[in-house]
């Protein structure tokens, strides 16, 4: 499986910076795992080949382009482009993003092929597919109804926390599957402003290594992600410093294959 943690912004060369400001993963070139980025920085031919896109939760971070991406794509969209949702989150994106007044209704347009944007309802701690992708979404700990995702093509499994504080059903999934190759795991504040990632739900290195004992897979590779880009260096030093094989901070732009 190849995942691109799809960058934020670029400098004035066109190169990708490095620190994370939106969040959009892409697997094998077609499924997107959110889409704070999505219409921002993909190449045209990916652009021509994402079909379906998992939204973990209604952040702006993981939402904010997503609106545009269809809005770019309107006139020529043969098929409806799949939004997959718990029924929650589907409402969420009804009510406060697609909802006439911040973006149109995009679920009840048409253009010459027909519907442009179709919202797949997806269940909890059932598989599901996406794609040639086998899914299965658990509940995570942030402050709206959120979801992690286990994502396995056949060959490899990756695991993806989203945004979340302490939990355990997300390790009860993990930890009862025969492998694991790698899990993207949020670490969004550094140590310093426990209290803030507390009240928000979200990880320091602290408390992620901390709540990695929970884990009891080995030797997969932990990809820090969601590293808040005003303490990017800071956040990824304590990362080191925990001293966890296998543990780095994921980079925007780069493909890693698993
Ligand atoms: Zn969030
Ligand atoms: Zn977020």
């Amino acid at each position: 499986m190849r995942i691109q943690l799809l960058p934020s912004t670029f400098d004035a060369q066109g190169v990708a910076n490095l620190e994370q400001r939106l969040t959009c993963f892409l697997i094998d070139d077609c499924v997107a795992v959110d889409a704070g980025s999505i219409a921002i920085a993909l190449t045209n031919e990916q652009r021509s080949k994402v079909k379906d896109i998992i939204i973990t939760h209604p952040h702006m971070d993981h939402v904010a382009s997503l609106p545009i991406f269809i809005d770019d794509l309107y006139p020529n969209l043969q098929q409806p482009m799949r939004v997959y949702a718990t029924a929650e989150v589907i409402e969420l994106l009804e009510r406060d993003v697609f909802n006439w007044n911040v973006y149109p209704r995009f679920s009840d347009l048409k253009n010459d092929y027909g519907p442009v944007m179709e919202y797949v309802p997806i269940p909890i701690g059932k598989p599901f597919n996406v794609a040639h992708l086998n899914v299965v979404a658990v509940p995570v700990n942030h402050i709206v109804p959120t979801v992690g995702l286990v994502v396995s093509d056949g060959r490899s499994s990756v695991a993806f926390s989203s945004d979340t504080a302490q939990t355990e059903e997300f390790w009860k999934i993990l930890n009862e599957l025969k492998g694991l190759d790698a899990l993207l795991i949020e670490a969004s504040f550094p140590d310093r402003m426990a209290k803030l990632a507390e009240v928000s739900r979200h990880f320091t290195p602290a408390s992620l290594g901390q709540e990695l004992k929970k884990l009891t897979h080995n030797g997969m590779d932990i990809m820090a992600v969601h590293l808040k880009a005003s303490y990017r260096d800071e956040i990824i030093a304590q990362l080191d410093a925990l001293n966890i094989p296998k543990l780095s901070a994921m980079e925007p732009g780069r493909v890693y294959e698993w």
